[in-house]
């Protein structure tokens, strides 16, 4: 095992290219880049470009906007995990843009850090409609399936709005401009899902990608492993996560997922409909599917629902089109306390992360 200084030294000893750009694809690794300061420590050759990690930052206004909606009714609690109550829709009712804000005007918003917390306000509260709405990704989106297999009480609905992570990075290399020339590929993602996920980056694009931990260590690691790939024109999938990342990732989690959603189409907020890209109950489990319990809630959402507030570049900022610090917004006026766009609201969101650790026009 090497230490941070001697990887670093290992990538400085490289024979780099004038430009390189790897692209992660999760918020924890943003904020362990970030909050390590690796993009100064790291040569200026290399370009560290943060992509769609950010369930939230995706997560589709018209979902947001039913939330809200449905929270504003009598006899419903709406239950969220935290990030998801400050996230501002564009369009709004009565100035509500946000579940916080609703909660403000009334309505029954609580905040939740497991999805076992949902199946316990729903069972203290049997007279009322308790809604979940859960955005995720594969390692959020787990728990949730496992609740749903457990058992829930019938006064319990979901508004899912799980995402994988593969089809997006898939996307960006479909498109005639993908933007990076490796990939770090998430951990935790790969925990669940299994290495074999990110096989098609290599197999099918022929870029370099490495599966990292969370550890400095590990962000490094990878990133030597990309590199030399690069150098060498030998690209492979590297695991440096192999503590926790096996061969075909998490079974029971899958298992779990399979036996309780299905893959569906997904719209992304700012992006746009993405194959194959979303979780939604499975039929077995439709009397929970807010979307079909209430089904002129959706289509009110989704006809009123528009994109991202006006001069919000967090799609470009998701997708590793441009950074936050290129946003013409970014600081003025939107910051933490006055998010205008999601990426500046959830904890793993790109945004966020480089105010937090600093950086500034
Ligand atoms: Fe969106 Fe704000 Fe980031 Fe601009 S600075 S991309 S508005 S979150």
């Amino acid at each position: 095992m090497h230490t941070a200084q001697e990887w670093l030294q290992k990538i400085c000893d490289l024979p780099l290219p004038n430009k390189v750009r790897l692209m992660n694809v999760c918020g924890g690794h943003e904020r362990s880049i970030s909050m390590a300061g690796l993009r100064k420590a790291l040569p200026s050759q290399i370009d560290l470009i943060p992509g769609p990690g950010c369930p939230v930052c995706v997560c589709p206004e018209q979902d947001i906007y039913q939330a809200i909606q449905m929270a504003l009714q009598e006899d419903i609690v709406l239950v969220s995990f935290g990030d998801m109550l400050r996230v501002p829709v564009n369009v709004a009712k009565k100035d509500i843009r946000t579940l916080e804000q609703a909660k403000a005007a009334g309505a029954d918003v609580r905040p939740v850090a497991s999805p076992q917390e949902a199946v316990k306000i729903a069972r203290a509260e049997p007279h009322k409609t308790v809604v979940f709405f859960a955005a995720g990704f594969e390692t959020t989106i787990a728990p949730v399936a496992g609740m749903i297999a457990e058992g829930i009480p019938a006064n319990l609905l979901l508004l899912l709005s799980g995402r994988l992570t593969w089809p997006a990075v898939s996307m960006l290399l479909e498109s005639e401009q993908p933007g990076f020339d490796a990939l770090i590929a998430p951990g935790h993602v790969s925990t669940v899902m299994g290495p074999e996920e990110w096989s098609f980056v290599v197999d099918k694009h022929h870029i370099p990608a490495a599966i990292a931990g969370f550890t400095t260590e590990s962000l490094l690691a990878a990133t030597y492993s990309v590199l030399r790939q690069l150098i060498e024109q030998r690209p492979f999938l590297d695991n440096c996560y192999s503590q926790l990342v096996r061969p075909q990732g998490n079974p029971v989690a899958k298992r779990l997922i399979q036996a309780t959603m299905d893959v569906v189409d997904a719209p992304w907020r700012g992006i746009g409909v993405i194959p194959a890209s979303g979780f939604e109950l499975n039929q077995r489990y439709a009397e929970h599917n807010v979307r079909l319990r209430f089904p002129d809630f959706a289509k009110q959402a989704r006809e009123n629902a528009g994109q991202m507030p006006p001069g919000c570049d967090c799609a470009k900022v998701v997708l590793g089109k441009i950074t936050p610090l290129e946003c013409r917004i970014y600081g003025s006026p939107c910051t933490p306390r006055n998010p205008v766009g999601p990426c500046m609201v959830s904890d793993e969101g790109a945004c966020r992360i480089w105010w937090s650790s600093g950086l500034r026009k």
